[in-house]
């Protein structure tokens, strides 16, 4: 596919991602979450998760507001991480970080964003980097938490 082509289905994947985002809301059920933010642009993120025994992300959803890259990339990111283990999940936002980094797609199959390969552009711009890793750092820190547990210990001590 030539350049502009790609390009322009790239564009595509994103609009659709912000004008309809996936995932968007909140969980009755989440035992993780963290909140993120990008002072620089704007961008505010909250991520819920359900992850279950076995280690699954059974649910995900975002909420927040931000630029078109910040909610697209969030949008993308819940889309991929549904159902897969939070150790995959960990594993995918570390070849994101990669991906904005060299700006090129993760090279072999097991690496494979899909979609999401139509950020690896934003690397070209240093500002906009910071937009696209949002919702991925936030994820990385909502499921390294566990504030479900740490508010139900409050609520009893008061
Ligand atoms: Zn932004």
């Amino acid at each position: 596919m030539p350049d502009a082509a790609l390009e322009d289905l790239y564009r595509e994947i994103l609009l659709d991602h912000y004008r309809n985002p996936r995932h968007h809301g909140h969980l009755d059920a989440a035992n993780h979450k963290a909140d993120g933010a990008n002072p620089l642009c704007g961008d505010q993120i909250t991520i819920e998760a359900t992850v279950n025994a076995d280690g699954r992300i059974e649910d995900i959803a975002f909420s927040g507001a931000g630029c078109s890259i910040s909610q697209a990339s969030s949008s993308m990111m819940t889309v991929y991480v549904a159902g897969h283990t939070t150790a995959e999940a960990l594993r995918a936002v570390e070849t994101f970080q990669q991906m904005m980094l060299t700006g090129e797609a993760p090279s072999t199959a097991e690496q494979d964003l899909g979609d999401i390969e139509a950020l690896a552009g934003v690397a070209k711009f240093p500002v906009r980097v910071k937009c696209a890793s949002l919702a991925w750092k936030t994820l990385q820190q909502a499921l390294q938490s566990q504030t479900a547990a740490a508010v139900t210990t409050d609520e009893r001590s008061e």
